[in-house]
């Protein structure tokens, strides 16, 4: 870590050619992303970040964390009809923009799932530049695969899609998609966080098909919004990673929407808790 250090302040611009050949195989060679050395060099020292984009789909999940971290909302930043909101503040040395989905104008609910995901994570990107996203929120865990109410889970490997059905030879996997999150197995380690595999729907209940879907990605967490956040990352050369909290158990008794009502509270707290201590571990 030392040499690369000093190799970094001392030719810069070498430095920045071999992180940008690195970046290319870090998204697609997983025998060269899963490398001791390659994990050292890019997550750590020669990846530096100083902006920080997260992006929430609800209201609610957020107000903890835009609080805690005293994010200012920013008016006049979208075009008109585009209903996402916007706060920006300094952590540490970082600059962080956050980003909620905002308000349905017909039906007054959170613009949640995949179709404002995938704007808000093209805005995001287009506006503001940042080093990273993070696609932070609540999600469905599987307890049988050890998942717990409030646990507060980072994304590990790819993300995919568990109902997007398309049985034509190519189309099927094109359906399913694997988008690849940032490796956050050493924040995971420092801070003791689970990690596990994100499958992403437009439905917070599920059919047995789905779950099957869920099961061949082996997916221990569900939600609706990462893997279509994770595709404009993919495309647009952004790394990018997911931190959710588990409101509930979608493999137990209780209906998803009571679990879900009963536990967004302390879901949204322990997010509150979690992110600032993950935001430090990027720092470095
Ligand atoms: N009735 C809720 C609806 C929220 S939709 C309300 O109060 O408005 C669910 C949101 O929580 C989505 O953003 C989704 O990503 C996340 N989520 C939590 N648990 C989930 C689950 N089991 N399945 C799918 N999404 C879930």
């Amino acid at each position: 870590q030392k040499l690369l250090g000093i190799l970094s302040s001392k030719c810069p611009v070498f430095m920045g050619l071999l992180r940008t050949v690195y970046a290319k195989f870090f998204f697609y060679d997983p025998l060269i992303r899963f490398s001791p050395l390659f994990l050292l060099f890019i997550n750590r020292k020669a990846m530096e970040i100083n902006h920080i984009s997260i992006l929430m789909a609800m209201e609610s999940e957020a107000s903890p964390l835009i609080e805690s971290l005293n994010l200012k909302k920013q008016n006049s930043i979208f075009r008109h009809g585009i209903p996402f909101e916007a706060y920006q503040g300094s952590f540490e040395k970082l600059l962080i923009t956050l980003m909620t989905s905002g308000k349905d104008k017909d039906y007054q609910v959170d613009n949640v799932a995949t179709q404002p995901a995938t704007l808000m994570a093209y805005l995001a990107i287009d506006q503001f530049s940042p080093d990273i996203i993070i696609n932070a929120g609540t999600a469905g865990g599987m307890a049988g695969c050890g998942c717990k109410i409030g646990d507060v889970y980072l994304s590990e490997g790819e993300f995919s899609y568990h109902d997007r059905r398309i049985p034509i030879p190519a189309f099927d996997q094109y359906g399913v998609g694997s988008y690849p999150s940032f490796d956050t197995s050493s924040i995971a380690t420092e801070l003791h966080l689970k990690t596990g595999r994100i499958s992403t729907g437009n439905s917070l209940d599920y059919t047995e098909k789905d779950l099957e879907m869920m099961k061949s990605n082996k997916a221990v967490i569900k939600e609706m919004e990462a893997a279509a956040i994770a595709w404009v990352c993919k495309i647009l050369d952004m790394p990018m990673f997911a931190i959710k909290a588990i409101t509930d158990l979608f493999d137990q008794e209780i209906p998803t929407e009571t679990q879900f009502l009963e536990n967004l509270t302390l879901a949204s707290t322990n997010l509150q808790k979690s992110v600032p201590r993950i935001l430090r571990t990027l720092v470095r």
